[in-house]
Formats: structure tokens, sequence, C-alpha cells
């Protein structure tokens, strides 16, 4: 068995107020390169309270980018990174504030600054050929656990596949809770059960460890506060955890798999372009034979937050698009070995996966 190997954050601030220290943090790397930033922002902040602290340089670059027309895209990237290289050569550095969709664009942009060709060609494992620059995240928004993986995920005319490597992953990462307090309540939920649903999946597999139980069960515990406890709800306190909880959530699903939720997932984002969070959950409210006690917990949730998730959506689904969408999700075998074990495939076939979707 070859067991997983990853890079780190090289660097975490945390705390309220953090986001204060961003000058500081970057002011000894901006003698690199044309010695300038970039910050790329989610359109969110244009014109709030934040942008007066980013305490940027009358040189550098600001772009607000808004994230939600389309999750980020190689050709969006590759002429983001034209513009910036012809306007003012190689910057000293990328700072992403925003969500998943910026640190994603934050992370591709600072390898795409220094490979050339478009990035379709990076999208995979280990195919970048040089180091990136500097790159540093601040998450607005909890729960991908996109500010501590090491992927970028890029929607390609082929192919939705992050550029994923030992350099992808942030030089540093602010985490500042007070910057989610303004995140809306549907989004911070389905963005909070992102995390809560890579702990039960990681978890809930045959990949699963010591070392990825110990984040998977402080996340979850995080997660149970902030969701289920007495004093639920989007608190400073809360904020504070959920924070914490998407990083290690991620680190856990890192050191161990995602499972059916997230393979499924995958399947109706690709086919119907849902988003990667509000996807998980549309799943997972329909996979209680397969997640127990999680899945009792997880409707839970959606009844104390008054959630309401869409049903019926299979019933304008035909044979050819079930099958896409099953398809998308069986190319995903190293989630079913996990979920199911050294002879899933006796279970998991195309039909299989049909019927899952068709419970949506
Ligand atoms: P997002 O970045 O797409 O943002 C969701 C919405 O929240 C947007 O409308 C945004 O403007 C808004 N928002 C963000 N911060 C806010 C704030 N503080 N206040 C108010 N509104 C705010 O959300 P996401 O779910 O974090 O990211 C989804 C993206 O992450 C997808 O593109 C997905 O492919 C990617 N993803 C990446 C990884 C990874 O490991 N790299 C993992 C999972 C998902
Ligand atoms: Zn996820």
């Amino acid at each position: 068995m070859q067991h997983k190997n990853f890079k780190n954050i090289d660097k975490v601030t945390y705390g309220r107020g953090s986001f204060n220290q961003l000058a500081e943090t970057v002011e000894p790397i901006r003698k690199e390169n044309n010695k300038y930033f970039v910050y790329v922002v989610d359109n969110y902040f244009k014109g709030k309270e934040l942008v007066k602290r980013f305490q940027n340089k009358p040189e550098d670059l600001v772009y607000f980018i808004d994230v939600d027309p389309h999750e980020p895209t190689t050709e969006q990237i590759d002429s983001l990174r034209d513009e910036i290289l012809a306007k003012k050569g190689l910057p000293s550095g990328v700072i992403g504030i925003g969500g998943g969709s910026i640190m994603d664009i934050a992370k591709a942009l600072s390898l795409m600054l220094t490979n050339e060709g478009s990035s379709t060609l990076y999208q995979g494992l280990n195919l970048i050929k040089k180091a990136g620059i500097y790159h540093l995240g601040v998450p607005t928004i909890s729960g991908t656990g996109a500010e501590v993986s090491m992927t970028a995920v890029l929607t390609g005319p082929e192919k939705k596949l992050g550029l994923k490597c030992d350099w992808t992953v942030f030089n540093q990462v602010i985490l500042d809770p007070e910057l989610i307090a303004s995140v809306p309540t549907d989004w911070w939920f389905y963005t909070g059960m992102d995390t809560y649903i890579h702990c039960i999946e990681s978890e809930s597999g045959i990949r699963n460890n010591a070392f990825s139980l110990a984040y998977g069960e402080t996340a979850l515990k995080l997660c149970r506060e902030v969701y289920l406890g007495e004093n639920s709800g989007q608190t400073p306190e809360n904020n504070d955890k959920l924070m914490v909880a998407s990083l290690m959530g991620g680190l856990s699903l890192t050191y161990s798999e995602v499972g059916v939720c997230h393979s499924l997932s995958y399947g109706l984002s690709k086919i119907h372009g849902t988003r990667h969070c509000y996807a998980n959950c549309i799943i997972f409210q329909h996979l209680g034979d397969i997640y127990g006690s999680a899945h009792t917990e997880f409707m839970k949730m959606i009844e104390k937050h008054k959630i309401e998730l869409p049903q019926n959506l299979s019933k304008d689904w035909d044979d050819a698009t079930l099958t896409a969408m099953a398809q998308v999700s069986l190319n995903l075998p190293f989630m079913w070995h996990h979920a199911f074990g050294d002879d899933w495939e006796k279970t998991v076939n195309l039909d299989y996966i049909k019927g899952l979707f068709k419970r949506m």
C-alpha cells in the first residue's frame, strides 16, 4: 500500500482580526519579481469596509471577481494570467480573498503565472512543470477545505479537474473568523455540511486511519456544536469553530478519502452544473441506508435550521442523463473502494449508481 505524503500550508495565522496582519505578512515577499501583488477578491466585498483594510499599495492590481455565474474556468485563469503579465510582468505574489472559488482562482493563477500555455494542459496530478509564485489565501466562507487542499479545481472545455501538485498548496493562509459573519444562512449551511460530509465519509471507509480520524473527529465535534448545539447558529463563537472545522475536515479527507456522496456529487455537478456543497446536501438526504446515524443527524440539522432542499429532481432526468451522471461517478473508483471495500465492484455498477440518482 502506498502511504499518502502531502505538503501542508507553510504558515497559518488564526484569530479574530488577524486580517489586519495581511500587509505586514506579505511585506517581506514584496521584494520578489516585479515588486507588486495581485489581489483576487470575491465581488461580494466590492465597496465593503473590508477593502479599506487591504492596505494594498498603488502598484498592486486588485481584481474583484463575480463567482456566481460559474465556478472557476481554465479560460478565466488563462486570460487573467495573460492580462497580468502584459500589464506589469511577474508579480511578487497572489492574494485570494473569498470562498472556495476564489481560493482555487488564487492557487491556479499562482501556478499559471510561471507555467506556459493553457491551464487545460495541467489539469490532473503532478502535471505542472514549475513552482508557481507566492500565494496567500484568506477564506471568507468555510466548508470546502479549499484553503488547505493541494488542488485548484477548474472547469475546462473537456474536464472539470484540479491542477493538483505540491506547489498548489498555499504558502500562507489567514483564518479570520470575523470574515465569515456575513455569509447568507443557506450558504453557511451548505458549505458547513460539506465539512460535515467530508468527516463522515473520511471515517466511514477502509482508508481511514488514526491520523485522518484525529482531524475528522475534532472537526465533527465542532460541526455538531455549530449546527446542533444549544447555541447553534451563526454566532461569533460558532464562526471561530467552523473555520477550524473546515481546515481539519480538509486534512481528514486528504489522509483518508471521500465516499458515496462526493462521488455522486461530481456526477450531479458535471451534468447539471450544481454547486459542490449544495449538490452534497441534495444527495446526502437520500443516503440513509449507507450513512445511518450520520444521516439521521444530518436530517436533524436540516430541520433545526429550516433548510429546504429540492425534491423529485430525477423526474426530469431521462435514461441518457442518468447514465451520463452515473458514468462520472463510476469514474471515481477510489471513492467507491474506500466506501465499500475491496469487493465494491460486486455492488457498484452503472445501474446501481443510476438507482441512487433516481432517489433524488
Ligand atoms: P463560493 O466561493 O463559490 O462562494 C459562494 C457564495 O458565497 C458566492 O455567492 C460568494 O460571493 C458568497 N460569499 C463568499 N464569502 C462571503 C461572505 N463572507 N459574505 C457573503 N457572501 C460571501 O463558495 P464555496 O462553496 O466555498 O466554493 C465552491 C467552489 O469551491 C467550487 O468552485 C468548487 O469546485 C470548489 N471546491 C474546491 C475544493 C478544493 O479542494 N480546491 C474542494 C471543494 C470545492
Ligand atoms: Zn466536498
